[in-house]
């Protein structure tokens, strides 16, 4: 076997790991220097293991619609995950996701012994009602994961595919939401399906759009029946002090620290374009990354751009490679060097 690791390379311009590529702003950084400065004071306590105001915050920056008692939290949302399959998956229980779609989720049910179960997309990886609903009649999987927008193919996930597998499953269904914030806004999410439905849980990220992918905070939003089975699980004082301290301070600054989401958006939109005129053939992406194909050497090109200092990312997809939505700069850049590649 060999384990989870896109390549970790020092590189001038690095697009392979959908983050937000976008420095902390020096304000939210002085306020959380401070705060996790104020917290070095009592570190020689646990943390404490309810991460309460940590879920108040979470809490608030979702809106009206989300009580604290909701959300959950971990170092990351794999770790968010990973208490998942481990409170619900198991030996005997199965998950069924559909590839191709973020491989920590298969990685992950291995590593807590849940049989990992593939189910088939429509084309352009789009993942209909009627296709999904089959696969969970056809399987009777004790969880049902979804990825929206779906990692790594950009692809949106409509509400009403989400609903019917619901209305289909007996289990856990969890939608991972690490992409949420690059949706279009004003857009309804997997949360607003939460209110009667106590088997839904939503997964989301402090790692993409809010810029925060070193400090790992991962959460998420379910009936608080689901967030006691988590509890159950956790390893007590997961969340250490200097962590929640980090994000609580970081959620105080929510619009600072997404201010970027807009141009992001915009250049992930540019990539599609101009991939597109390059003659390579991008899918939609609802994302901060865009996957393309027409692609005649994945390997090729992937070193022809390293060669120039640019890393992006060969996910598997054959004829295909992935690229993170940059700064203007970087996509600008990365676009005219494949432009000079002779294909
Ligand atoms: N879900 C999806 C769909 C992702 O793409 C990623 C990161 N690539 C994660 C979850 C995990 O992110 P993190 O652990 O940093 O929250």
């Amino acid at each position: 076997m060999t384990p989870y690791g896109a390549p970790q390379q020092a590189v001038r311009i690095a697009l392979n790991v959908n983050e937000n590529t976008h420095p902390v702003p020096d304000e939210v950084i002085a306020h959380v220097a401070a705060s996790v400065e104020r917290e070095l004071h009592s570190v020689n306590r646990y943390p404490d293991r309810e991460f309460t105001r940590l879920r108040e915050q979470l809490a608030r920056y979702l809106g009206p619609r989300v009580a604290p008692e909701q959300v959950w939290a971990a170092n990351g949302s794999n770790e968010v995950i990973q208490h998942v399959l481990q409170a619900f998956g198991g030996p005997g229980r199965s998950v069924l996701g559909f590839p191709p779609t973020y491989s920590m989720h298969s990685i992950i049910a291995a590593g807590t012994g849940t049989r990992w179960i593939a189910g088939d997309r429509d084309a352009e990886y789009a993942l209909s009602p009627a296709t999904a609903v089959s696969a969970v009649e056809r399987v009777d999987p004790d969880l049902v994961f979804l990825c929206a927008p779906n990692n790594p193919t950009g692809t949106p996930l409509n509400l009403d595919t989400i609903a019917a597998v619901y209305e289909a499953s007996r289990g856990i269904v969890m939608v991972d939401e690490a992409y949420a914030e690059f949706m279009p806004s004003g857009e309804r999410d997997a949360i607003d399906l939460l209110p009667g439905r106590e088997r839904l849980v939503v997964s989301r990220t402090m790692s993409k759009a809010f810029a925060f992918a070193g400090a790992r905070l991962g959460y998420l939003v379910a009936d608080p029946a689901v967030i006691d089975a988590l509890r159950l699980v956790r390893l007590p004082y997961h969340l250490s002090a200097l962590t929640q301290a980090a994000a609580v301070a970081a959620l105080e600054h929510a619009p600072t620290m997404l201010r970027t989401v807009e141009s992001i958006r915009e250049q992930r939109d540019r990539l599609v374009v101009e991939l597109a005129a390059l003659g390579y053939e991008p899918h939609e992406s609802g994302a901060n990354f865009v996957l393309f194909g027409g692609v005649d050497d994945p390997q090729a090109t992937f070193q022809y751009l390293l060669d120039h200092g640019i890393l992006i990312r060969d996910v598997g997809v054959p004829h295909h490679l992935r690229v993170t939505a940059g700064t203007e700069a970087e996509t600008t850049e990365f676009l005219h060097v494949l432009a000079r590649m002779r294909r």
